[in-house]
């Protein structure tokens, strides 16, 4: 059982449910935790309005219409 770092609510996920990279939702605060390390279990707070691999460059809105 993962307890959450935050608010120490049981996440209701096992160590050997998770992968790296994986990422657990707290239902108690809300907060999402990306998963670092299986062994030992590592979590990181993921920062609201973060999106992994979020690579779309927006930048032709405008001008440059050569
Ligand atoms: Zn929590």
């Amino acid at each position: 059982m993962i307890l959450c770092p935050e608010c120490d609510t049981n996440l209701d996920v096992q160590e050997d449910e998770v992968d790296e990279g994986e990422v657990v939702s707290c239902p108690e605060c809300g907060t999402d935790f990306e998963v670092i390390t299986t062994s030992p279990l590592e979590l990181k707070a993921v920062e609201a309005g973060y999106v992994e691999e979020d690579d779309e460059p927006e930048e032709n809105e405008d001008g440059d219409y050569s």
